[in-house]
């Protein structure tokens, strides 16, 4: 991947509080990333909402800077209980 700077894309609108926030989502996007399927570190942003890993090559939809949303992880609870729903039906 071709390193960007990231100097010209931090001026951001809306003042300081706004760039540490940016800055801090960069940074937790460019974390290494724990794989779901096998466990390594070695997951990485494909696209955005787009994670692969460089371990397995399984390669699935998340957060667009984290591999896993909170709100994906309550989707997956919803749609858990649900089919615990229909099991018990
Ligand atoms: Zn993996």
């Amino acid at each position: 991947m071709k390193k960007k700077s990231l100097g010209p894309r931090l001026r951001t609108r809306g003042g300081l509080s706004v760039r540490k926030r940016w800055t801090q989502t960069i940074m937790e996007l460019k974390r290494p990333h724990k794989c779901p399927t096998c466990g390594w570190p070695s997951l990485k942003r494909m696209s955005v909402g787009i994670w692969s890993c460089g371990n397995c090559g399984s390669r699935f939809a998340g957060g667009a800077y984290q591999p896993t949303t909170k709100t994906g992880l309550a989707s997956q609870r919803v749609a858990s209980s649900k089919t615990q729903q229909t099991t018990i039906i």
